[in-house]
This record gives C-alpha cells, structure tokens and sequence, in this order.
C-alpha cells in the first residue's frame, strides 16, 4: 500500500506564529462505521479530517477538525495538514491554543477502543514521530500535557478522550523512539539496539526484584517457624 498525501481546509495557518514542540497522539475509533474493518477505518477517518464542515441532524453547521499525519494498519501514512500549520486535533477548531499551535498531530488507526495495534502500525509511527523529534528538535520523551516539549497522549489533554488507550504500548514506544533519534542524531547504530536493551535492563530489574522478595518471604519463613517452635516448645 502506498502512503496518500490529501488536504484539509481546517488549520491555522504558519501556526499563528507559535514553535512545534511536541506531538499528540490519537486513535480513530471510528469502528461503529466502519465495522472495525481497519482499511474502512483509514479512508474513514481521511474523509473525515480532511472534510470542511459536517451538519448535525439538528441542522448545525460544525467546521470538521483536522491532523497531520494518519497511520494505518498496514503501516501506510496519510499526511493531511503540513506540520508548518497548526491542524485542529486537540480541542475544538475555535480553541486557539494548546497542541493545536505548539503540537504535530499523529492519528493511530484502532477501529475500537479493544483493538490492538499492529507491529506495521507501531514501527511506521516509531520512524515518522522520530524523524519528526530530529527535525523539530522534541525531546522523546513522554509527557502528560502539551506544555513541556516532548510526546503526550489526547487523554493527557482532556477528560473527554481516552485515545491512544491502554492497548497503545506507550513505554516501549517512546524507547523505540529513543532509539531511532539517537540514531538519526548519529549517537548509536541505526537499529532499537538501544530500546532493546532498555527494555532487558527493566527486565532483569524486575527478576532481580523477584529473586529479592522470595529471600524475604524465606527468610519470613524461617522467623515463622521459629515462633512456632518457640510456642509450642
Ligand atoms: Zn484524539
């Protein structure tokens, strides 16, 4: 499948002048259409955000928010808003501020809050948000709001949305993320080298941590019994 390049009319022009310094991340969650069928949900949710203004059955008229970039299972790449412009992804299109200014807007297609992300999925938005840190000069590293630099969540910005969700595998994202800007900075081999062995360090944390904790309970064991005998005799 080959990426797909379609404009929308929604965005702030030139960012009304404010710096990128971080990335949202969504979900499409448009599965009720598109029958969580996750190539329906790509061209769903291009329709969606590169459309100028939709009709409520009331017979309001709403502007239709908008993205940078949409990232399908298949790990083929939508770009929609050039990042130069402030797209309107994190809040409605009159709230002229936040992410919508100061953040690139990535768009994970999940059809439903229950569906896992694909490995094609997570390694297209590993390379594009890395690439998108080198250039920018964002930190990868994880943050909870769209004031400090770095990549944060659209659950981090409002109580309303849970996307990406608790399937999103945020940690060794970030990791991975790591990783390919150390690489792309010229600091490690183009590989996740570096995430792997992050992700064995925290594991053999975790083994250590066990090994630990079943010497406690032996040794608790042991007192136990000694109370024991200590009663009894
Ligand atoms: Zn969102």
């Amino acid at each position: 499948m080959n990426d797909v390049a379609r404009e929308s009319p929604n965005f702030y022009r030139d960012r009304l002048g404010v710096a990128i310094q971080g990335v949202t991340l969504h979900s499409t969650r448009g599965g009720e259409r598109t029958r969580g069928d996750p190539e329906a949900e790509f061209s769903a949710a291009l329709d969606w955000l590169t459309r100028h203004s939709y009709q409520t059955a009331e017979g309001a008229t709403y502007r239709n928010p908008s993205i940078h970039y949409i990232v399908g299972h298949d790990g083929r790449l939508a770009r929609v808003v050039p990042e130069r412009h402030g797209a309107w992804h994190a809040g409605t299109g009159a709230d002229r501020r936040g992410a919508n200014l100061n953040a690139i807007g990535v768009e994970l297609v999940q059809p439903t809050a229950d569906t896992p992300y694909p490995e094609a999925l997570i390694a297209r938005a590993v390379a594009l948000v890395a690439d998108i840190c080198h250039r920018h000069g964002i930190p990868a590293r994880r943050t909870h709001d769209d004031a400090a630099p770095g990549i944060h969540h659209h659950s981090d910005l409002t109580s309303r949305k849970s996307d990406p969700g608790a399937l999103w595998p945020s940690e060794v994202f970030i990791a991975r993320v790591a990783a390919r800007l150390r690489a792309l900075r010229g600091e490690a081999a183009p590989d996740d080298a570096g995430a792997a062995a992050a992700l064995w360090a925290a594991v053999e944390g975790n083994a250590r941590a066990v090994g630990e904790l079943r010497s406690e309970v032996a040794a608790l064991r042991g007192r136990l019994r000694s109370a024991g005998q200590a009663l009894s005799g």
